[in-house]
């Protein structure tokens, strides 16, 4: 199971990983699809059991896709000898909070929204989300409104920032929280108008 950010998305895309007891972490495990062609494959620490050619996980941590990584804690030894170390699943809670004080941080590194205009997303939020539960079709025509504003005021940010150069897309995936790969696609989206 991994963790979404609704705002961050697949750049901080979250879960636990394991750690082998030389402190290294391992390489992925490739999962047997059983049949058909689409294989995949997995860093998280229930998949470490140690066995067949599966190395053993000795810890585990928070992980995120941009490579930060949490604290590790040591499996459990009375789970494991308890009959499930062929499942080592530890209690995912202390590595989710972890995970969700990492992205905390990133939060805090972003650009920040002036006051009024949070509070009127705020307002914008509460009012079309009782026109959606009272006049649904209002709602439907709202949306589409905000959704070609966010278009054309997408497009004429993207048309002004500076994203042409790694140092201006990496200060630019800060300031939005996302990898600089993202950001750049972000980019792109709105100056092309798609
Ligand atoms: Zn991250």
């Amino acid at each position: 199971m991994t963790w979404k950010h609704a705002v961050f998305g697949p750049s901080h895309a979250g879960y636990v990983g394991a750690v082998l007891a030389n402190g290294t972490e391992p390489e992925p495990v490739h999962l047997d699809p059983g049949s058909g062609a689409n294989f995949q494959e997995t860093r998280e620490v229930w998949a470490y059991t140690g066995m067949g050619n599966r190395p053993a996980a000795a810890g585990a941590r928070a992980c995120c896709a941009c490579g930060w990584r949490g604290p590790t804690l040591p499996l459990d030894g009375a789970e494991l000898a308890d009959g499930t170390e062929t499942d080592p699943r530890p209690d995912t809670e202390p590595f989710y909070e972890d995970w969700l004080a990492h992205t905390e941080a990133i939060e805090q590194q972003t650009v920040p929204l002036p006051r009024a205009l949070r509070e009127l997303l705020e307002q914008l939020d509460n009012q079309l989300t009782n026109l959606a539960m009272d006049a649904p079709a209002a709602a439907l025509k709202a949306v589409d409104a905000v959704d070609r504003l966010a278009q054309h005021i997408g497009w004429l940010a993207a048309r002004n920032v500076n994203a042409e150069t790694p140092e201006q897309l990496e200060a630019l995936s800060t300031a939005l929280g996302v990898a600089p790969s993202e950001a750049g696609a972000r980019v792109t989206y709105y100056r092309l108008g798609l």
